[in-house]
């Protein structure tokens, strides 16, 4: 196993860690006490002064930070510095609400390289590689954010953006691209126009896949894996936070991604409660900046269902793990009492043979009832049996969630293709917002 980036923090004794973490905590909370109005009013409220953090525990009693928190302070109110000392501006992907601008000064876009380059190094990038990064390349922290961590590791990158997919095939093949950096999504998008212009990816020089801003099923992995002839590894990261660059998986056997504890401090809460949950447990994720400038956060509730652990990892790393990521609590559906995630149904369909990864999950009212319509495309295989199919989909899916929904089979290309994160669950049980 090779050595992590940067062993000095990637593979430091988890005491020393822990002691770096309370000293940054500290830091950061003297800091946006003394420079942001916002964060000194929510700790007044919660009885709460900088010098009341004496260790790491002392975390509990910092008040949380949520996405409404930094929307009703549009566009300024949670930074910790004046617009003269940033030097980049993001956004979250927000497309119905209001933004959040995520600013950094110059050394929060240093700290930024650095992370992502841990997560290109943990999964296999080296110095020579061929990265395309096929995220979005504007506010959107994926694309420029990999864009920096693959230049700190001395890699060609050729920053495609999303979109125009049959572009994004040819540049993999005539530049022969080594690495591809997308969503999990995006990536089936892109190996679906291949296959329609009759190239076989698994015949590139593609090896290694990097994917993230989506959950990464096992079930999905493999189809990526088969379909583009690659190495799938999984990344974490969020816009408000940094972006890419939180947490990543290695080449060990924990079985998650190491989270770069000296820049976020996790905990696992109790979405209803609040309360902190033991490693092992499944809850929300809640991230406290440790070295952010620009807008360091308390206890921002990134809404991402994991569980943490410190199960020591055979890739020598010693940062604390959290499992892939199975939704967001508010991506969770409940439909007639029973609690599904998006991940789960997509999870279930593709064990299913001749299901392609074109889906659309429709929540729906029958009468008084909840239902579920799923929409798939099958496989262009002539001898493909449309009824066997959907009652194969039915069966699988009433026996382990214990729904039974209406399956429908569409023709092939008639799903949406999606070229960044995807929107498969329409609910029309919700309000239009
Ligand atoms: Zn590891």
């Amino acid at each position: 196993m090779t050595q992590p980036w940067n062993p000095s923090f990637e593979a430091a004794d988890p005491q020393e860690i822990r002691s770096m973490q309370l000293a940054m905590l500290k830091r950061t909370a003297t800091l946006v006490y003394h420079r942001t109005s916002t964060y000194r009013a929510m700790m007044e409220r919660q009885g709460v002064r900088p010098e009341h953090i004496r260790s790491l525990e002392d975390l509990r009693l910092l008040p949380f930070t949520t996405k409404q928190d930094l929307q009703e302070h549009y566009p300024s109110g949670m930074w910790a510095v004046s617009p003269r000392a940033v030097s980049r501006i993001h956004a979250t992907s927000g497309t119905t609400s209001k933004p959040v601008l995520v600013p950094y000064t110059d050394d929060d876009m240093e700290q930024w390289g650095e992370c992502v380059a841990r997560t290109f190094w943990a999964a296999g990038v080296r110095h020579g590689d061929i990265c395309l990064v096929a995220l979005g390349m504007g506010l959107f922290t994926g694309g420029m954010g990999h864009v920096e961590g693959a230049r700190k590791i001395g890699c060609a990158v050729i920053p495609s953006g999303s979109g125009m997919t049959e572009r994004q095939v040819s540049l993999l093949r005539d530049l022969r691209a080594t690495v591809l950096v997308s969503t999990p999504s995006y990536a089936v998008t892109i190996a679906d126009k291949a296959l329609s212009m009759g190239l076989d990816l698994g015949s590139t020089s593609l090896r290694l896949g990097s994917f993230g801003a989506e959950p990464l099923t096992p079930q999905l992995r493999t189809l990526i894996e088969s379909r583009l002839g690659i190495q799938a590894v999984e990344s974490y990261g969020l816009a408000e936070l940094m972006g890419p660059g939180v947490a990543m998986a290695c080449q060990g056997d924990c079985g998650g991604l190491h989270i770069n504890e000296d820049h976020v401090l996790a905990e696992v809460v109790d979405p209803r409660t609040l309360k902190p949950l033991p490693p092992g447990e499944l809850g929300e994720l809640v991230l406290t900046s440790l070295q952010r400038q620009a807008m360091p956060l308390l206890r921002y509730r990134t809404r991402d269902m994991t569980s943490l652990s410190r199960r020591p990892c055979s890739c020598g790393r010693t940062l604390i793990t959290m499992s892939p990521v199975v939704g967001r609590s508010d991506d969770m559906m409940n439909i007639s009492g029973l609690n599904v995630f998006p991940s789960q149904l997509e999870s279930l369909l593709l064990e299913v043979p001749g299901v392609e990864p074109f889906y659309l999950f429709e929540v729906h009212k029958k009468g008084s009832m909840d239902a579920l319509t799923i929409q798939v495309e099958a496989s262009p295989h002539r001898d493909q049996d449309e009824q066997l199919l959907v009652r194969r989909i039915s069966h699988k899916i009433k026996g382990t969630v214990g729904l039974k929904p209406t399956v429908l089979v569409r023709p092939r290309g008639t799903l949406p293709r999606f070229q960044g994160k995807s929107y498969r669950v329409l609910d029309s049980r919700k309000p239009k917002p």
